[in-house]
């Protein structure tokens, strides 16, 4: 089949809307709505039809009107596939501005996406059986507002909206603006709720909200009112959020230098949520987790989300619905600045946490992705709106972030956001490209800002810089070559423009230099002999560094005296090369070793993360003896940081003993520190805080390891009666947890027989496809139960979730199942997802074959007991 034409998916511009008035009326018993719109278009030329996108609606009647001229009747049809209206009439429509009136109905469906319907459950006042109650909410981009009414679905189509909500007495109704009238219909029990009119915005933006919702009191930040919503019996978990939310709304305005472009701002929790939250204008939805947490019982990570996705969101008040991208190749714009600006939101709030030096977890995973052949630049072609849907990645967000992070930190904090400012006042209530950021950044920096960022942007993939020294031992050699996993020998050499910053020890002090790498090599004269030298210093730079073998043993024994973050870079980029095959495994197993003493979370994050994917291609036959490894790397940390914090310890520290107590219990496999796990979870049950809160899941995930049917039993129940929504997640994901195979069985079952939301399940059948007890018997699940899974998972984004955890199927049988499964069916992911995920497993069998009697071999040496 030809390729289809870009305007296959792109409507014509000759009807322009300008304004729409939308009135919907949602059956929350059949799970439908009635909808009527009345949308003021310009006319740009003669035309006899217009087209706009309109999908699982029927439209039942339509008429157009020229100022107070006679109307006119159309016919309405609908193409299912291409998610379209045609609408056409009697007479050629001359050019000017007409009213478009349309009557339509359409189903509340439960794929959450468009206008779709949530489920939860309450007791009632007095006590008794829990009742199960229905709420509606709106989940739009990227294009499913065609779901929910007519329209013009695109970004580039800004218009404003005023929305009309016909609900029962008893319920509310929340959009993206303040009521304006709320009047009971005569004659019935409901009532019709119309919202102010919004700003010129996307369709992707509206927002609309009705079930017996709570709010928290409104708490003013300037003139903004701002208010968490809940269910009912919730909003005391509203706090935390509540907190972060007002800190970063007064955050923004005074970085962006605009008040922020609504009236109020309402965070709603909705129990059935696709994916993490969404910026609405003036009504950001939320998966509860994102937003609800008893911050005196949760862990460090799970606070640390709620702080980032409610920042996040705020920030794209701005950047995303005032100022938007034009087209979704230029979703990067939004997510990339939105998660840059969360950081920076964050690490203002809570200096503590130091998230810039966190963000290198994040920065690593985008490292992992980009390394592929199979990576795509992260502004990249979209036609289709599952490609559209695909865009949602590590690259986008991650790598987005970490190249923004990289040129502010080249030109300066303050001239950044000079140009930011530039940026976001020239294109308020309209579209931008790419090129119009760079335009405005050049402009406040007087710097040639494309050169140094298109091989960022447009260009897949990124370099590692190797460094040497020269002969006169003055001299030190960078050159950059692009980074892969696996290597593909016709490649062309690639060139970036990278911006290096360098310490380097020569006799007598150190050298601090920073320059802009964009030759294949360069020599950097220094005023004395290198003694050791350190690239990527500060570890802003989106790349790689490989140093020669003598650089790299002298920066080894500087260990102690660097900063975590360069720490962190050095194992990263070790491991990298390690799995790239460009570093012998057991150079870097002994390396591991100089970390023992290790005290920086995010660096263990490493060293666990490179555990855990050996523990995933070795036999299992091995694996006593992989255990053994880890406990012999983890035990003096987790010796010193002990069970219990002290009274003092920050809550880095505190997440961090987590994390080394659940790996060294878990993949260590320790008896004794399952036992004193198991002794202090009871503990904790008996006596609320009987644990430190950071170390809670960590217990809990160990004890379903370590457990056996009891435990899943009153694992699931304690899932079902859960507190609050960390509490939840926290005993879901436990069930993949185990190791039996029974048991696992079971929690296959829950992926698809309604127990567990289907916001959750693609999470859930993740975790049990990256489990080596579950994974065989999961991908036999997952390919016996496709269509099952097809159908009840979000649209969309479900499956491509899920299918992540192929990545973990790494043996060479799997691996060749794997790739018959998907081609035999035809299925796509949108975009590269598939392609992505199949190299990622190739990788990790490659290693596998490769790497598989060194690692025999060195565990039988060192580890035999
Ligand atoms: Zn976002």
């Amino acid at each position: 089949m030809a390729r289809p034409a870009a305007d296959a998916f792109r409507l014509p511009k000759t009807v322009v809307p300008d304004r729409y008035e939308i009135r919907l009326e949602p059956d929350l018993e059949r799970f439908t709505f009635a909808g009527e719109e009345s949308v003021s278009v310009t006319i740009r030329e003669p035309v006899t039809e217009i087209v706009l996108n309109g999908a699982e609606l029927e439209i039942h009647q339509v008429f157009i009107q020229y100022g107070q001229g006679v109307t006119l009747k159309g016919e309405a049809t609908l193409d299912a596939a291409a998610e379209r209206a045609r609408l056409t009439f009697p007479e050629t429509l001359t050019p000017g501005v007409w009213r478009l009136t349309l009557q339509f109905t359409g189903i509340l469906n439960d794929r959450l996406h468009g206008f779709y319907r949530s489920t939860y459950k309450t007791v009632p006042d007095g006590g008794g059986d829990a009742q199960e109650k229905v709420l509606a909410a709106t989940q739009f981009e990227a294009t499913d507002a065609r779901r929910a009414f007519p329209c013009w679905d695109e970004p580039a189509f800004k218009a404003v909206f005023q929305v009309t909500l016909v609900v029962p007495e008893r319920l509310q109704a929340v959009s993206n603006t303040p009521i304006v009238s709320e009047r009971a219909i005569a004659g019935t029990s409901r009532k019709a709720v119309t919202f102010a009119a919004t700003i010129k915005m996307s369709t992707y933006l509206v927002a609309f909200v009705v079930g017996e919702l709570e709010a928290t009191e409104p708490v003013r930040v300037g003139k903004t009112p701002l208010r968490i919503w809940t269910v009912p019996g919730k909003t005391h978990l509203a706090r935390f959020a509540e907190e972060i939310a007002t800190f970063s709304l007064a955050f923004f305005e005074q970085y962006y230098g605009l008040p922020y472009p609504g009236e109020k701002l309402d965070l709603l929790a909705i129990p059935d949520f696709a994916a993490g939250a969404m910026e609405n204008l003036g009504a950001i939805t939320f998966r509860e987790t994102a937003l609800l947490v008893d911050a005196g019982a949760a862990s460090h990570a799970e606070l640390e989300r709620v702080a980032d996705v409610v920042a996040h969101e705020i920030a794209h008040m701005w950047f995303g619905d005032l100022v938007t991208m034009a087209w979704w190749n230029g979703i990067w714009l939004n997510e990339a600045f939105a998660t840059f600006m969360e950081m920076l939101a964050v690490d203002a709030w809570k200096p503590a946490w130091e998230r810039w030096v966190t963000f290198a977890v994040s920065r690593a995973a985008a490292l992992s992705l980009d390394g592929l052949q199979s990576t795509r630049p992260i502004e990249f072609e979209v036609q289709a709106p599952k490609d559209a849907d695909a865009m949602f990645d590590l690259l986008t967000y991650e790598k987005g972030a970490s190249v923004l992070r990289m040129l502010e930190q080249y030109l300066g904090p303050e001239s950044f956001r000079e140009g930011v400012r530039r940026y976001l006042s020239e294109h308020q209530y309209a579209n931008a490209e790419t090129t119009d950021l760079w335009q405005a950044l050049g402009a406040a920096t007087k710097k040639p800002i494309p050169q140094i960022m298109d091989g960022w942007i447009f260009r897949g993939g990124y370099p590692m810089v190797t460094a040497s020294v020269d002969e006169s031992r003055r001299g030190l050699v960078l050159s950059q070559s692009r980074f892969v996993y696996l290597a593909d020998g016709g490649a062309p050499p690639e060139l970036w423009q990278i911006p290096v910053a360098l310490r380097v020890g020569v006799r007598g002090g150190v050298v601090i230099r920073s320059l802009l790498l964009s030759e294949a090599e360069a020599r950097v004269e220094l005023p004395g002999p290198v003694e050791w030298a350190l690239v990527n210093a500060g570890g802003y730079g989106f790349y790689r560094v490989r140093y020669a073998a003598d650089l790299l043993r002298k920066l080894t024994r500087r260990l102690p005296h660097l900063a975590p973050i360069d720490r962190f870079n050095l194992i990263n980029d070790a491991w990298a090369a390690t799995v790239a095959g460009l570093t012998p495994l057991r150079d870097y197993l002994d390396l591991t070793v100089q970390f023992r003493g290790e005290t920086d979370r995010n660096v263990w994050t490493v060293l666990i993360g490179s555990f855990a994917y050996l523990n995933r291609v070795i036999p299992a036959p091995l694996r006593a003896k992989l255990e053994a490894l880890v406990r012999d790397r983890l035990a003096p940390a987790v010796e010193r940081l002990g069970f219990s914090p002290e009274p003092e310890e920050g809550e880095l520290s505190r997440q961090l003993r987590a994390d080394l107590v659940r790996a060294i219990a878990t993949l260590g496999n320790d008896p004794e520190i399952q036992a004193e796990a198991r002794k202090l979870y009871k503990g904790s049950l008996e006596e609320a805080g009987a644990a430190d809160p950071s170390l809670l899941p960590a217990l809990i995930a160990i004890v379903a390891h370590a457990g056996g049917d009891p435990e899943y039993a009153e694992f699931v129940e304690r899932f079902r009666t859960a507190r609050t929504p960390q509490e939840e997640q926290r005993y879901l994901y436990a069930l993949a947890g185990f190791r039996q195979t029974d048991v696992l069985s079971r929690t296959l079952e829950k992926t698809i027989n309604g127990e567990v939301r289907t916001q959750d399940a693609p999470f859930l059948a993740r975790s049990l496809l990256t489990s080596v007890y579950a994974r065989e018997a999961a991908w036999t699940f997952v390919k016996a139960n496709w269509e099952t899974l097809e159908r009840q998972f979000p649209a969309k984004s479900g499956i491509r979730r899920m299918c992540e955890g192929i990545t973990a199927l790494a043996t060479p049988e799997l691996e060749a199942d794997v790739r018959e499964f998907f081609a035999s069916r035809n299925i796509t992911l949108g975009g590269k997802t598939l392609e992505q995920y199949l190299e990622q497993l190739h990788v990790a069998v490659v290693f596998r074959e490769r790497e598989g009697p060194t690692l025999e071999t060195y565990l039988a040496r060192r580890f035999l007991r």
